[in-house]
């Protein structure tokens, strides 16, 4: 009893995976069902050229001897003459659909899909019915079986469903003309074969579209997060993880590009360094920690209240930091030097080991070219730098200005 429910515990859900009864991945699912909608234009135009050729072949180079004959080319012509139809008509639709497609599929397009496989099955039946009035083959029944599981990837209970409701239909209407009973037995026999070998193709080609395209949405998986995460390094690489402002680095990549940008468009280029006031006995009378926290503090300042974007504000070094002011003269370039300063100090960070004002503060070095050509990088690095250096011997918390 224990053994025959573990036995049903394992083979129950090994069938229903078979059966395509468990939900295979939704993308996965979207992928093959879009695949099988995208190729139903061409399926169905290919379908209309063959079915037509038999059309005209039928019309033009079969000779009939009696007047069932006659019967039977003019049952087939018009078989072949509605599939050439509905193949045209769906060729358009579909192809109607997919170029005004916008997102997911639609019950529209299974409803087409589904009028191709059912016009396919029936047509082929109804051919085939007619022709035991002539022949005892089942070639189209077969053809039909092997069209439809080769051309749609198809969830094995749904190719089932489908060949199951076939071969009935084929079984109930092959005695209509076919009066020998023993082929009418072999044909039924013969069409199991078929549905058997349709049924094996079809489960065949599931298998394998949602093996490639869980691979396919794998790899695409793969390569989302391979992006995320370049993206993530490359914050990384570029940001200061302290103060969340970008780096040395970044100033140097930034600072290149500005000063093309400036040289091109014969604008002056201003630069702001400025570097807290003894901080070294901040970290000393307060502890690093607090050190950390008050240059947080001024970083946040710089994006919050005053606004300015990433790629104006960079931490130079320690308790350093550099604006880069493309297009600003040296007044407009000074005013903002002193607006930062003041508002470092109204920050009203407490800091008894400062000279100058009881709370942290900075000293400035401004930097104002009216053309930057002829100035390298390190020049103005260079100059800006002395600059606080003076400002830093002026006796702190004030901005120094050069003009060149
Ligand atoms: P000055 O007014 O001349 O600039 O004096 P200073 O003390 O600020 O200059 P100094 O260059 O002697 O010291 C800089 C200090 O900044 C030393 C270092 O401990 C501190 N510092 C640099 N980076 C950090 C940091 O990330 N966190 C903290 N808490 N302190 C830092
Ligand atoms: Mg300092
Ligand atoms: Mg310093």
């Amino acid at each position: 009893m224990k053994s025959e429910r573990t036995i049903a515990k394992r083979v129950i859900p090994w069938l229903k995976l078979q059966l395509g009864l468990i939900p295979v991945d939704k993308r996965v699912l979207i992928t093959i069902n879009d695949s099988n909608f995208n190729r139903l234009p061409v399926i169905t135009l290919m379908g209309s050229l063959i079915t037509f050729s038999h059309v005209l072949l039928f019309h033009f180079f079969t000779e009939t001897a009696s007047a069932g004959e006659e019967y039977w080319r003019r049952g087939i012509e018009m078989t072949h003459i509605t599939l050439t139809s509905i193949m045209l008509v769906i060729a358009l639709l579909s192809w109607l659909q997919k170029k005004r497609r916008t997102g997911e599929r639609t019950i529209y397009e299974m409803v087409l899909q589904f009028i191709v496989i059912g016009a396919t099955f029936i047509g082929c039946i109804y051919l085939v019915t007619l022709d035991q009035i002539v022949t005892a083959s089942i070639t189209p029944f077969l053809v039909a079986c092997i069209i439809i599981s080769l051309m749609f990837q198809l969830r094995p209970i749904l190719a089932i469903a489908i060949f199951s409701f076939g071969y009935l239909l084929f079984s109930s209407l092959i005695g209509i003309y076919q009066l020998n009973p023993s082929v009418v037995l072999s044909n039924r026999v013969n069409a199991l074969t078929a549905v058997g070998i349709g049924s094996l193709l079809s489960f065949m080609v599931w298998k394998n579209a949602v093996r490639n395209n869980t691979q396919m949405n794998y790899i695409f998986q793969q390569q989302e997060e391979l992006g995320r995460i370049n993206k993530r390094l490359a914050i990384l690489a570029s940001s200061d993880g302290l103060t969340g402002l970008q780096n040395r680095r970044m100033l140097d990549n930034r600072l290149g590009e500005v000063l093309l940008s400036c040289a091109e468009s014969k604008t002056p280029f201003s630069i702001v360094i400025f570097d807290l006031d003894r901080f070294k006995e901040y970290n000393d009378l307060y502890g690093h920690v607090q050190g950390d926290d008050c240059l947080k503090m001024v970083a946040s300042m710089l994006l919050g209240s005053m606004n300015f974007d990433a790629d104006t504000v960079f931490r130079y070094g320690g308790e350093e930091f550099v604006l880069l002011l493309p297009n600003y003269n040296a007044a407009e370039a000074f005013y903002t030097a002193e607006m930062v300063r003041t508002g470092i100090v109204d920050l009203h960070i407490v800091h008894a080991g400062n000279p100058s004002v009881p709370f942290v503060s900075a000293s400035f070095g401004v930097l104002t070219l009216d053309t930057v050509t002829g100035f390298t990088d390190a020049d103005i690095l260079g100059r800006v730098d002395s600059l606080l250096y003076q400002a830093k011997s002026q006796g702190r918390n004030c901005s120094v200005q050069g003009i060149e």
